[in-house]
Parts: C-alpha cells; structure tokens; sequence
C-alpha cells in the first residue's frame, strides 16, 4: 500500500528541494543525497508506486518502457555511458529499502 508520507513524494510535490538533473512526464531525476559514488542519482516515477513490482504490474506498459527509456537517457546525459555505470532498486526489508516510493539509483563515475 503505497504511503504518500515519504520523502520522494515530498520531492515530487516541491515541498521539498532536490537537485534536479531531469524531468519528464513519467520520471523525475535528482542527486542522491548521500552518493556511494562519484555519480549517484536517483530517477522515481511521477506516479505513486511502492516498488518496481508495483509500477511494473499497475502502471501503462507504455509509460514502464518510456520510464526505463529514460533512465538509459539520464545515464547518457550524465556522461557515464561509455565509462560504464551500474543500475539498481531496492525492493522490501531484506534490501533495506528506505523509502517506499519506487526509485531506480544510477550509480558510476568511477570504478565501483
Ligand atoms: P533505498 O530506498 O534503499 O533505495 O534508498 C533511498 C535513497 O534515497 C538513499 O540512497 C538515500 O541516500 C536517498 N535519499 C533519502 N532522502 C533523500 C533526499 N532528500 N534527497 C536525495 N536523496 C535522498
């Protein structure tokens, strides 16, 4: 069940601030505040969805491919194409998933 008491929904609704590198009209991508690496953001969807099960079985297939098309965009916008980067989601307690609004972290800018 999806909490709009988190803090990406916050973000999404501006009543907090984050640091914006993209947005469309599926997806919103800001800097991690706390980077494991060089490059660390964090692309969420527009839509409220707890996890990527979630989005996959209740958001349109169009706008699943549109929001995985724009993650590949934001990699290349953030120039870690050809150096290389690492995608991932955290899903539930044995992921450790802090916030449960369904995000993608775009990870790379150096070795990891
Ligand atoms: P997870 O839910 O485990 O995939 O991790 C949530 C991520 O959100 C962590 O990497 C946090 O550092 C990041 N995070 C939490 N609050 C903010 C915020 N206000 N702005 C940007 N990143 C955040």
């Amino acid at each position: 069940m999806y909490d709009k008491d988190n803090v990406f929904y916050k973000i999404l609704q501006r009543q907090i601030p984050a640091n914006v590198v993209y947005e469309n009209d599926v997806c919103l991508a800001f800097h991690d505040i706390n980077p494991t690496a060089k490059v660390h953001v964090l692309v969420i969807t527009k839509g409220c969805f707890v996890n990527l099960e979630d989005f996959v079985e209740n958001e349109t297939p169009t706008n699943v491919q549109k929001f995985f098309q724009s993650v590949a965009h934001i990699a290349k916008k953030l120039k870690i194409s050809e150096s290389g980067y690492r995608i991932l989601t955290n899903t539930g307690r044995d992921a450790g998933q802090e916030v449960n609004h369904f995000h993608i972290h775009i990870i790379g800018g150096e070795r990891l």
